[in-house]
């Protein structure tokens, strides 16, 4: 059963005798516990026609880099499968989303998409709402309670947002069945990417220097759910203890997973639920549901939501009233980026996101507000660090990413005692970590990565050199 409050039209137009349904995915890549694809399947039957996917691969996402397309490719791939095995053809065009679906559309009788919520998402649907002829009905189901349901504006904090989410919760965290096709569209003849190379499509999306590829992490739904599975029986019942502590990793890992859309929030969260009253069911569901759709919130109602400028009032009053203050350190961006600072912890944490693509969730925070104390503004601090989480991050360039940097600056907290440099922004330092757990046993984690990956790399040159080797007198005996 999808919910009607998750179905929102875009347009007005009726709907029309085309060839096909058309789910135009984006945002939700995935085959199931999807709203919208089951939505569209719905539609699809009703009419007595097949369904289409299509997803439209732009290499000019902002600020995404072959890290995070690397992912993608690999989630996308198996959505494809996915997809098949329910008789969906999955069409992949390069360029512009919304040029796919409306290319796409114009054979259909009606489109269906996912809800997206940052600015270029909210683009995207807006001009192919404008340009198909046809229907465009957006889906949501990137959260568990639809964005727009659980507030109609932007929250003051996770205390004021809290009892909002649950007042819908037990209405929307229920299971959603899979609609069967009544006709399959894998015969159509469509023209499509082939993703059978993923590193062929790679390379041939023409992108610039970027982080490689996370060493730690592989995309696709099969992951997300071992690494849920593997959560749900060992980290778990960890969770309210362990969280906080970075030495240990004990938290789900599944952001990335979550970011591209690979798991649904639904998934995670019914699965959490079914293995009872465990200690962290409730501090997990408290991150997964509550923090992480304030996020969503606040992307949805704060026009500003990746600029200084969106902060809230006293925020920004309190950090420019002490933007004259001496700081001890100043680094700048480059110094930030190459983890070049006195401080052994932060440094860490900047590596640990370099080379995995992934910072414990604890280190993010002390991370964000060193940076705020170690630029030479809070305007320019807000910037780098930004930047610096949306390239290296692989769950970069999310809701949580905007409302995460924008936390170390104030946004959903409340002001604390008066500081330099910070005013009355929650301050955080060395001596705090250790307090909380073993940090040099976090930095000593994180030496063992760099050389793990440090091996790993020297493996992979050491095996293209071999290559290179082998195929030398191949090439001679041809030139023979
Ligand atoms: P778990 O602890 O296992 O939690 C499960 C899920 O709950 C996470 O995957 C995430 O979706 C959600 N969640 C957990 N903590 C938070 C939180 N504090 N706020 C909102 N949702 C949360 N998260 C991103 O997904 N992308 C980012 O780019 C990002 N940047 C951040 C930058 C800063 C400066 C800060 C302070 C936080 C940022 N976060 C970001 C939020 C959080 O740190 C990560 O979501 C979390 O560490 C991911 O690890 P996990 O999947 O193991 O989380």
């Amino acid at each position: 059963m999808i919910q009607l409050e998750r179905v929102r039209p875009l347009n007005a137009a009726r709907v029309r005798r085309g060839d096909f349904v058309l789910y135009w995915m984006q945002a939700a890549q995935r085959a199931d516990d999807n709203h919208a694809l089951e939505y569209a399947a719905a539609q699809a039957n009703e009419l007595g026609q097949p369904l289409v996917a299509c997803f439209g691969l732009t290499p000019d996402f902002p600020g995404a880099n072959v890290r995070h397309y690397a992912f993608l490719l690999e989630g996308l791939k198996e959505t494809e499968a996915g997809l098949g095995d329910r008789g969906v053809c999955l069409v992949v065009r390069r360029g512009p989303p919304d040029d796919a679906a409306v290319e796409l559309g114009r054979r259909a009788s009606l489109v269906v998409t996912d809800d997206g919520h940052v600015r270029i998402e909210r683009a995207w649907r807006r001009r192919a709402a404008v340009t198909l002829g046809c229907p465009l009905v957006e889906v949501a189901t990137n959260t568990v309670v639809p964005v727009e349901v659980a507030s109609a504006k932007e929250e003051y904090s996770a205390a004021t947002f809290r009892p909002k989410i649950y007042r819908h919760l037990e209405r929307f965290l229920v299971p959603l069945p899979r609609t069967r096709l009544k006709k399959d569209s894998l015969g159509l003849r469509l023209d499509s990417l082939d993703l059978g190379d993923t590193a062929k499509v790679l390379a041939g999306l023409g992108l610039g220097p970027g982080p490689s590829p996370s060493p730690s992490f592989r995309g696709g739904a099969s992951e997300a759910k071992r690494r849920l599975g593997e959560f749900l029986r060992t980290g778990l019942a960890r969770y309210a203890l362990d969280r906080n502590d970075p030495s240990l990793d004990a938290t789900s890992r599944l952001s990335p997973y979550l970011h591209f859309g690979q798991i649904s929030p639904l998934t995670i969260a019914l699965a959490v639920r079914r293995r009872g009253q465990r200690p962290g069911r409730a501090p997990f569901l408290e991150e997964l549901i509550v923090r992480r759709e304030l996020a969503f919130n606040f992307v949805r109602y704060n026009r500003a939501y990746d600029r200084f400028a969106g902060l809230p009032a006293w925020c920004r009053a309190t950090l420019l009233e002490r933007a004259g203050d001496a700081r001890e350190y100043v680094y700048t961006p480059t110094d930030l980026e190459g983890a070049r600072t006195h401080d052994p912890y932060w440094n860490a944490a900047q590596r640990e996101m370099v080379l995995a693509g992934r910072m414990h969730g604890y280190m993010r925070m002390y991370w964000g507000k060193k940076i705020l104390e170690w630029s030479a503004s809070p305007e320019r601090a807000y910037g780098t660090a930004l930047a610096l989480n949306d390239r290296y991050e692989l769950d970069g360039r999310d809701p949580n990413g905007f409302a995460g940097v924008a936390w170390c600056f104030g946004q959903h907290d409340r002001p604390w005692g008066r500081r330099l440099v910070f005013g009355a922004i929650r301050y955080m330092n060395a001596a705090g970590l250790c307090r909380k757990f073993d940090a040099d046993a976090y930095v000593r984690r994180v030496e063992a990565l760099a050389a793990q990956v440090e091996a790993e790399v020297r493996k992979k040159v050491g095996l293209d050199q071999d290559k290179a080797e082998d195929e030398k007198p191949a090439r001679k005996d041809k030139e023979k």
